[in-house]
Parts: structure tokens; sequence; C-alpha cells
């Protein structure tokens, strides 16, 4: 189903830099000196937060429940504003929801009664400039990219099943192409193999790591799990317990193209297992 090697050598995107050429394109997504009190009551959900991730880059955020992961998300594509500091995407402060941004989470959240062909193009039938295309004559061209979307992930053939029709991991392949399907430079994802079952969680991994191989996005995923942030991710950062800090920055030096193999190797499972004691050490304080 899922091609088990990578296929070609990842190309960031670095040629799309319309937010102000070769400097947009290495600080990309920027925090400076970031805090979110979503009221006053509960004080700080995250303190300073200050990093540059570059575009194209994959970055992995692990961290204690409530520490604001997701807070952080919510930040980057625009869906809070901070309390302090600044968070800038693509050389512009963000000032309100990316239309740049797609999002999966660890819920598929597809809708019951749309088949998943209608659920992947949702996106363009909502988000402008699309939304009136898709009136006026592109359906059938949104329907191939979407079609050919699927089929990237193994889901040819399931075009026109309902959700209830799919397995957890298709419904999750089917929630990627949704968050795809208008083409996003950016690509936020809140735990989203959380439910799944070890082995589909792996294929998983490989149908992302692809996608992203291929086309070059820049991925914030928010995960509990080390070794998918190690074998994903360009750079990992710790974030503390509430109020969230990032407490580290690794950067991940396992070459590309990965596939599961180096899973079992030493270096992975050092890092993970550094990672490991920098949480359990959070978790302890
Ligand atoms: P994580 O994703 O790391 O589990 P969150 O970013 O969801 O953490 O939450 C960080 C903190 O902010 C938690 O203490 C949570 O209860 C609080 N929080 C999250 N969303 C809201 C909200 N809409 N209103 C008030 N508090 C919130």
């Amino acid at each position: 189903m899922i091609p088990a090697a990578a296929p070609a050598a990842h190309a960031p995107a670095a040629g799309r830099t319309p937010g102000g050429g070769a400097r947009a394109a290495e600080r990309f997504i920027e925090f400076d000196g970031v805090y979110l009190a979503y009221d006053e009551a509960s004080g700080n959900a995250i303190e300073d937060i200050g990093l540059t991730i570059r575009e194209g880059e994959f970055v992995a955020i692990v961290g204690p429940s409530g520490c604001g992961k997701s807070t952080f998300m919510k930040l980057c594509s625009g869906l809070r504003r901070p309390t302090q500091g600044a968070v800038r995407v693509d050389g512009a402060a963000v000032g309100g929801p990316l239309k740049i941004v797609g999002m999966a989470f660890q819920n598929s959240n597809l809708l019951p009664w749309r088949t998943t062909l209608d659920n992947v193009l949702l996106p363009l039938e909502i988000v402008e400039p699309f939304r009136s295309q898709f009136r006026q004559k592109r359906r059938t061209e949104f329907a191939d990219r979407a079609r050919a979307l699927l089929a990237t992930v193994g889901l040819q053939g399931y075009e026109d099943k309902y959700p209830w029709e799919l397995s957890g991991g298709m419904q999750q392949r089917a929630s990627i192409c949704r968050a795809l399907v208008h083409e996003p430079r950016l690509l936020m994802l809140d735990e989203p193999f959380a439910a799944l079952d070890a082995f589909t969680r792996e294929e998983l991994w490989c149908t992302l790591r692809d996608l992203w191989s291929a086309r070059g996005f820049t991925v914030v995923l928010v995960t509990h799990d080390l070794r998918e942030a190690v074998f994903l991710a360009d750079t990992v950062y710790v974030m503390s317990k509430r109020p969230g800090r990032i407490l580290a920055r690794r950067e991940v030096g396992i070459p590309r193209p990965r596939d599961l193999e180096v899973t079992y190797e030493e270096p992975f499972t050092e890092l993970v297992h550094e990672l490991r004691e920098r949480i359990g050490r959070i978790r302890r304080a």
C-alpha cells in the first residue's frame, strides 16, 4: 500500500518566497518573546517562546500534556494572537487565520455524509480563491487533484466510499489529503497518529515522509511519540510543563532518506533515549 523506501530526496520549497525572498525562506515562522494567557485568572499558557523555522523544515514539538503544544499551533496558524511578543509567518505579522495553512488532528473529523473525495474537496469549497473557482468551472480539475492526492497515499479506489467504510488509518490518510488539497505551504499536525495502532502509525509516518519529501511544505507536528518525532523531524523542540517554554532544541542528524530500519539503529534509539530523559526530568521537576 505504501512505498517502503523514500522517493526522491527532499527538496525544500526554496524558490517559493513571495513574502520576501531568501530571508523569509530562512525565517518562515518566527516567534519572538511570545506569551499567551487565555484569561487573566489562569495566567500564561505559554511563556517567552522564541524560535525560527525555515521554509521546508520539518519540526516536531514534544512535551507533557497541557504544556501548550496546541496553543503553539494556534499561534502559528493565526487562530490565536499572542498576549505579548510577535509571531511572523512568511515575513508578515500574523493577524488572523492564515490561508497558507493546512491542519489535521488526532480525530480525522471526516463528515460522515460525504464521500472520501467530497471530504477532501471540502476546503476548496470553503476557502477563497478556490471557492469562487469551484462554483464556476474548476470542480472537475479540483476533483482530479484530489483523486491524485488520494492515490499518492494509497486510497485509489476509495474515493466514493464513506468514512465509516474506511479503516482508522485510511480515514487519517484522507484527513491529511484534505489538509493538503489547497497546497498549503505550512502543514500543522496535532497528534495525527495518536489513535492508531503501532503498525498503522508507522505506515502513516512513511506516508507523511513521502508527501513532505515530494512537496516540500513546512511541517509543525505536535506529538507525544518521541520515536515519531525523531523519525520524521529535522528539529525537535522540547517544551516544559505549563507555563510552556521551549527547554531544548535538538537537531536530528540522522541522514535522509530515512526508512523504518533506522528506528532500530543506535543513533535513533540514543536520541529517543536522550529526549525521553529530558522529558522525564521535566515531569519530575
Ligand atoms: P497541550 O496541547 O500541550 O496539551 P494546550 O496548548 O492545549 O496544551 O493547553 C495549554 C494550557 O492552556 C492548558 O493548561 C490548557 O488547559 C489551557 N487552555 C487551552 N485552551 C484553552 C482555552 N481555550 N481557554 C482556557 N485555557 C485553555
